[in-house]
């Protein structure tokens, strides 16, 4: 599976789950409780109630956050006896404040956490792939790695073979073949790997038919 931007998680068959609706509500009030902090005197009465609803509002995020990512992570699980992921590192990836919401939305870091032990519960095996491996550059379909795929483009057409990709199912694609390479030869995944391993790990995509015996969440 793969960490989106427009989505917090895409698999690899193309499903998508979005962020919980009523995260946009809370954002929008948030906004409006921090502006209200900001013209308040500090230390008077209305500055100590607008510093609360501030919050409150963050404590509500926080928890229907949370609330969401144990759905979705029970629900992959459930569904899924091998899932790979992608272990990003989230604060890098923060600095960029434009997509620093959408990130932190995400949840990623719990989210893989979840995954973790859930995992452990219901007998699943998770898998995580390194985060240099260039999932999002590399053509799921013949393995030919592109210099630069800005964060905003959504869709990308490979130059080598013409394949049309979207951004997050192509990536989710890659990182469950290498996944499934790791757990099969015991492999390294880096950025650099042999074409005969990436031969080896295209073929053990899982089949999208058969009950999903695995999937890349991403
Ligand atoms: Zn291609």
């Amino acid at each position: 599976m793969t960490r989106g931007i427009t989505s917090l998680v895409t698999t690899s068959d193309g499903e998508t789950f979005a962020n919980p609706k009523n995260l946009n509500k809370l954002h929008k009030k948030l906004r409006l409780a921090q502006k209200s902090l900001k013209r308040k005197t500090k230390g008077s009465n209305n500055y100590q109630k607008a510093r609360l609803k501030v919050a409150r509002i963050h404590a509500k995020i926080k928890d229907s956050r949370l609330d969401y990512t144990h759905k979705l992570t029970t629900q992959l699980i459930r569904e899924n006896q091998t899932i790979v992921v992608e272990d990003l590192a989230v604060k890098n990836m923060v600095k960029n404040h434009k997509l620093a919401r959408a990130i932190s939305d995400a949840n990623w870091g719990e989210l893989v956490r979840q995954l973790e032990y859930k995992a452990e519960w219901y007998g699943r095996q998770l898998i995580k792939i390194d985060r240099y491996f260039p999932s999002s550059k590399r053509c799921s379909n013949c393995g030919h790695v592109v210099e630069k795929l800005p964060l905003n483009i959504r869709e990308w057409k490979c130059p080598e073979c013409g394949t049309h990709h979207d951004r997050d199912i192509n990536a989710a694609i890659n990182i469950l073949a290498a996944g499934l390479a790791v757990s099969v030869c015991g492999a390294t995944v880096r950025p650099e790997r042999s074409k005969s391993r990436k031969a080896g790990a295209k073929k053990q995509k899982a089949p999208n038919s058969d009950a999903r015996e695995s999937r890349a969440v991403s």
